[in-house]
């Protein structure tokens, strides 16, 4: 069996999900089909997931969320009429919008969950009227009744590990085709909760892990995984055929939009091969992302780069022979809600990579203000438009010269190293810069690793 997930520009209009639906008609085995709430048009165009946002904000500021309702409900009532699939769409889309609005504001969290989550809900339940339209056997199944339980923050929220025998009781034996909302499920008070943004991949692969699939394949609007981001690189050529679990995550992790890196753990756990294919030309065989491959030693697979990070410099003299100090340390940033990225550390000085996005103003002054004087700090720095621009590949383990090379292009490019990571499985490793560099740098890498003669 085949679990597919058709991503935001696949269901963006009538036309794409009419692709959809002969995608999935054409092969037997695609069984699940896991939807995102319709995508850009064009590019110019808001994502409804966008568009439910705003529409929380709204009703949270408590101003008039009336016309962007309208907006949603109007997207949603094009897509049916032109599937042919009834007149009372919009109606019924602007009701559930206006009572999803008008619901408990006590966790402005859990309430911009329960809107956002409606994106893909709609969505799925409109691919399921669509095939029903054309006489194939198909339901929707909601979340809730199938028995996806999350757990955490609104807006990052994880499964909880027991859902997968409940998904996989599910799912024991049904008929036809199930279509299943991406990107949302449920706490165990019963409200809505939903993962990363770009959250419905990360759906499609529990799904994949809980029924065992075959192969799960997500579908979007790229030919493959390419080596750097083509909106970068636009000349990039080089393609990627397949690609290991890891290499994809971490990948993922610095910026490569293709795929969530959180989607990639629960099919790696059940070794399921995910495949990355072209929802505008599925006769292509896209990228396959799997347990290993056949490695070209000395060459790294991709290059990607991910701003929006902040450093924490830590200086104290004899910071070494101080026993407990990282505990003490990595207790502030705890208790204060902030989770660490990376942690280079020198003799007397340690650094702390975060995300920005868990940092406002008044953290970053109690958490400076607590380290120097929790831990009696000579000085606490932090750094913004901080980014990281990893390496990656297989090819790289054991391999001399690698770093050399990334090091002597950015020189060459003018570009100030900050600092160097490399982890202990030596397929990757993580170069800090100037999050106003990233592009240059991006370019300078491939020229370096990927370009003709290299
Ligand atoms: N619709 C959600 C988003 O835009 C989730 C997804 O498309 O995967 O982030």
């Amino acid at each position: 069996m085949k679990v597919c997930k058709f991503g935001g520009s696949s269901v963006a209009d009538a036309a794409q999900i009419n692709k959809v639906l002969k995608i999935v008609l054409d092969d037997p085995q695609r069984r699940i089909v896991v939807v995102s709430a319709p995508g850009k048009r064009d590019k110019n165009d808001v994502k409804v997931t966008d568009l439910l946002i705003s529409i929380a904000e709204k009703a949270l500021a408590g101003e008039d969320a009336g016309a962007a309702i309208d907006a949603v409900a109007a997207r949603y009532g094009d897509i049916a009429a032109g599937l042919g699939i009834g007149d009372d769409v919009a109606a019924a889309v602007r009701k559930e919008l206006q009572s999803r609005a008008a619901a408990d504001k006590s966790s402005p969290g859990v309430f911009t969950d329960a809107l956002k989550a409606a994106g893909e809900d709609l969505c799925a339940r409109l691919v399921a009227a669509a095939f029903a339209a054309r006489g194939v056997k198909a339901r929707y199944a909601s979340p809730l009744d199938t028995g996806m339980m999350l757990s955490g923050e609104p807006g990052a929220a994880v499964l909880v590990p027991e859902s997968y025998k409940r998904l996989a009781r599910s799912f024991s034996d049904f008929e036809g085709i199930v279509v299943y909302p991406g990107f949302f499920g449920h706490r165990a008070d019963g409200s809505i909760a939903t993962f990363p943004r770009g959250g419905s991949d990360i759906t499609g692969s529990i799904l994949a892990a809980a029924v065992r699939a075959d192969v799960y394949e997500n579908f979007t609007d790229v030919d493959s995984v390419y080596a750097v981001d083509p909106r970068v690189v636009p000349e990039v050529t080089a393609e990627i055929r397949t690609i290991t679990y890891r290499e994809m995550r971490e990948l993922s992790y610095a910026g490569f939009g293709v795929f969530s890196d959180e989607a990639v753990y629960p099919a790696v756990k059940a070794r399921i091969p995910i495949n990355i294919r072209n929802t505008n030309r599925p006769e292509l065989p896209g990228t396959m992302i799997q347990q290993s491959r056949r490695v070209e030693p000395g060459h790294p697979i991709g290059i990607a780069c991910d701003t929006g990070f902040c450093n924490i410099i830590v200086e104290k003299y004899l910071m070494n022979r101080e026993v407990g100090f990282g505990r003490r340390l990595f207790q502030i940033l705890e208790s204060e809600g902030v989770s660490y990225e990376h942690s280079p550390s020198g003799i007397d000085s340690i650094s702390v990579i975060v995300r920005a996005r868990g940092m406002d103003n008044i953290k970053e002054k109690r958490i400076v203000a607590r380290i120097k004087r929790e831990l009696a700090a000579d000085d606490v720095v932090v750094t913004h438009g901080y980014a990281i621009l990893m390496v990656v590949g297989e090819g790289m383990l054991n391999y001399p010269g690698i770093l050399a090379r990334a090091a002597q292009a950015l020189a060459d490019a003018g570009i100030n190293i900050t600092m160097v990571n490399q982890g202990a499985s030596q397929v990757s490793f993580m170069i800090g810069i100037s999050a106003d560099r990233k592009d240059d740098a991006i370019r300078a890498l491939y020229a370096a690793y990927f370009k003709e003669g290299r």
